[in-house]
């Protein structure tokens, strides 16, 4: 813990009422104190002790920023705050060093007031942090003239201001501002939550403002720097506080997030207003003079509050902004379903993370690579197998890759679950060859598998394996292509050069540039299954096929076409001069073990032209 930059960051600290003020401050600029987790943690504990030590009726701890907190054993009553003990506390901070005052009634001569009872001891230590920086001083207090501190009795106060240097740190930990804003943080939000739900409020009414996706405020800091995310995040709260009503209070309570607390839920029937905070946090951002836009989610939360369970509003809350953020609208009400969704995919990406990185896990059992074949035209033998993945979860059965790899892309596992593919592919892959199979394996990578070391991960799995390179296809989607053009044609050169192939996915769903997808060096294109499911019934559907075909294979292109499931489409494609197949009317996914039974009664019987499944 940097101790003494959250010292720093406190220092607009509170002065408690009733307390001292240190020199020079202005008791109307002092902030009141207004919530018990801004009590110096633990003081209690070490006051209790030193009055069982010493025998003393009273100790007090008072803060050099400004502050004082008392602690009387027992059922002891705290002593008014007389005159004469403001000056003691004071002047017991003026000095960083221990202090004893034996009589005090005859030494200090100050006139003790009528209602509080005069003091006749005062021994105070100074606290300092582990940096030695003196932040408060310890004070033992009697109301009886006493006989100076034993060495023993020494001994004790100086540990007990030990620890309550340590409090003092921790204190202004947990209860400071944000640094960045300024606006109170986490613990002042569930703290006023709290004191809202008790005082009376039946339901509380709750805003949370997400600013941005974190992959994407992070990808912001790496590129421009904390300074400018600094800056960005100020200004979102700037942009917020316009907005904001007069009765709505403001905190931050991450690092990309704030959430409002409204005086009722009357607020959220006003959606024009919620349109308006929206659009205004959509508008670009002047950050130090680079326009940035970002992408704020707004989740709106009515709960009873009977209910509360101050953790789970603001969860729930957050849930509901980050829903927002993938909205057109930019905001939106919790929705206890879209929740559940949001907690499942999170288990979903941890249990799949420990999968692929514990081999010996009980989940790593539940996944496992299946194979389809793909036939090729001409000559109707089998030429390929793509890898695809499968998960068989203890709860929720077979989780289909479609809803978890976009999971993995998102949680940054890409990496993890693509090796694992390599892993699993080439062994598989190998064996095949070695039984005599001619086949070639394609695989399936994602964009993010382009940042990272892709090229040099596959040669080496390839080498352990011993494969040999040709009979390896990396299958990417277009996105991939458009979206990382540069360095990814320069791995991909890489890859063809060294005899890989590459295939260009599920084409026909994004940006769908022949011109553009023909100076790439990828020698495939499948054709997305989208077309290919009702081309029987749709002419249009029929044509993008018959063009997208025609147009690929005279640019280069051998032509797969995905999703062939029965003998019709099967005879519709073969007659438009495509050059392989793939689809349940071929065969479905399979686990590396029936492949080769299956190309053998494939070789004996041929494509069968009736219908599969
Ligand atoms: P994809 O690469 O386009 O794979 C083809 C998908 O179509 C597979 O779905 C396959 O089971 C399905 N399919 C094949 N023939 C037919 C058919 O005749 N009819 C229908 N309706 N579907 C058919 P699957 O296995 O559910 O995979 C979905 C997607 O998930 C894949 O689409 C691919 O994008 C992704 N995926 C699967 N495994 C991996 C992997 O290991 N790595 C990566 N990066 N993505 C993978
Ligand atoms: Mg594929
Ligand atoms: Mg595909």
């Amino acid at each position: 813990m940097n101790e003494d930059s959250d010292a720093d960051a406190d220092a607009s600290a509170d002065a408690p009422c009733d307390a001292p003020l240190p020199p020079g401050r202005d008791p109307a600029a002092s902030p009141e104190v207004r919530h018990e987790a801004y009590l110096v943690p633990g003081f209690d504990a070490v006051a209790r002790m030193l009055c069982a030590a010493l025998h003393v009726p009273l100790v007090a701890l008072v803060l050099v920023e400004g502050g004082t907190f008392f602690f009387a054993p027992g059922s002891s009553k705290l002593p008014a705050v007389s005159g004469q003990l403001q000056d003691l506390l004071l002047s017991a901070i003026a000095r960083d060093a221990s202090r004893e005052e034996l009589d005090v009634h005859e030494h200090a001569g100050a006139e003790a007031d009528g209602a509080s009872t005069p003091l006749r001891f005062f021994a105070s230590v100074p606290v300092h942090t582990l940096t030695h920086r003196h932040v408060a001083a310890l004070c033992v207090i009697d109301f009886d003239p006493r006989a100076s501190l034993s060495e023993a009795d020494r001994v004790m106060l100086a540990d007990a201001a030990t620890l309550a240097g340590a409090a003092v740190v921790l204190r202004s930990y947990i209860r400071r501002v944000d640094p960045v804003t300024q606006l109170p943080h986490r613990n002042a939000f569930f703290e006023d939550l709290r004191a809202r739900a008790e005082g009376g409020a039946r339901s509380l009414a709750i805003v949370a403002i997400e600013v941005a996706p974190a992959s994407r405020f992070n990808a912001f800091i790496r590129a421009m720097g904390h300074q400018y995310a600094d800056a960005l995040v100020r200004l979102v709260a700037m942009r917020i506080q316009e907005w904001m009503a007069q009765d709505m209070c403001l905190y931050q309570v991450g690092v990309t997030r704030f959430a409002l607390l409204l005086a009722d839920t009357l607020a959220f029937a006003d959606s024009a207003s919620f349109d308006r905070l929206v659009a205004r946090l959509r508008e670009p951002f002047d950050c130090q003079g680079i326009p940035l836009t970002i992408q704020p989610g707004v989740g709106l939360l009515e709960m009873p509050a009977s209910k509360l369970t101050t953790g789970d509003a603001l969860r729930l809350v957050m849930s509901a902004s980050h829903t927002a953020q993938q909205s057109v609208r930019g905001w939106s009400h919790y929705e206890q379903a879209q929740d559940e969704l949001h907690q499942q995919e999170f288990f979903l990406v941890t249990e799949l993370s420990e999968a692929l990185n514990n081999p010996a896990s009980v989940a790593a059992n539940e996944l496992e690579l299946h194979f389809q074949p793909r036939v090729d035209l001409r000559s109707g033998r089998c030429v390929a197998v793509e890898a695809l993945m499968r998960w068989h979860h203890p709860s929720l059965g077979w989780v289909s890759p479609a809803r978890f790899i976009p999971l993995v892309e998102q949680a940054g596992l890409m990496r993890c679950l693509t090796d694992w593919v390599f892993q699993r592919g080439l062994q598989q892959l190998s064996s095949w060859l070695r039984d005599g199979l001619d086949i070639h394996l394609s695989m399936n990578v994602s964009s993010t598998d382009f940042e990272a070391d892709l090229v040099p991960r596959l040669l080496l799995a390839a080498e352990h394996f011993h494969v040999p390179l040709r009979y390896i296809e990396l299958e990417l989607t277009e996105d991939t292509f458009m979206h990382n053009s540069e360095a990814v044609q320069q791995r991909l050169a890489q890859l063809s050069e060294l005899g890989v192939s590459i295939a260009i996915d599920d084409f026909g769903t994004g940006y769908s540039n022949l011109a553009y997808m023909r100076k790439l060096p990828a020698s495939t294109l499948k054709i997305d299954q989208s077309f290919v499911a009702s081309i029987d019934e749709s002419a249009d559907d029929e044509m993008i096929v018959r063009c997208i075909a025609g147009m690929a294979r005279s640019l280069g292109f051998r032509v797969v076409v995905e999703g062939v499931e029965t003998a019709s489409i099967y005879r519709t494609i073969r007659d438009m001069g495509c050059d392989e197949i793939q689809g349940y009317f071929i065969a479905r996914p399979m686990p590396g073990r029936d492949l080769a039974p299956w190309l053998a009664r494939f070789e004996a019987d041929g494509i069968v032209e009736g219908d599969a499944l």
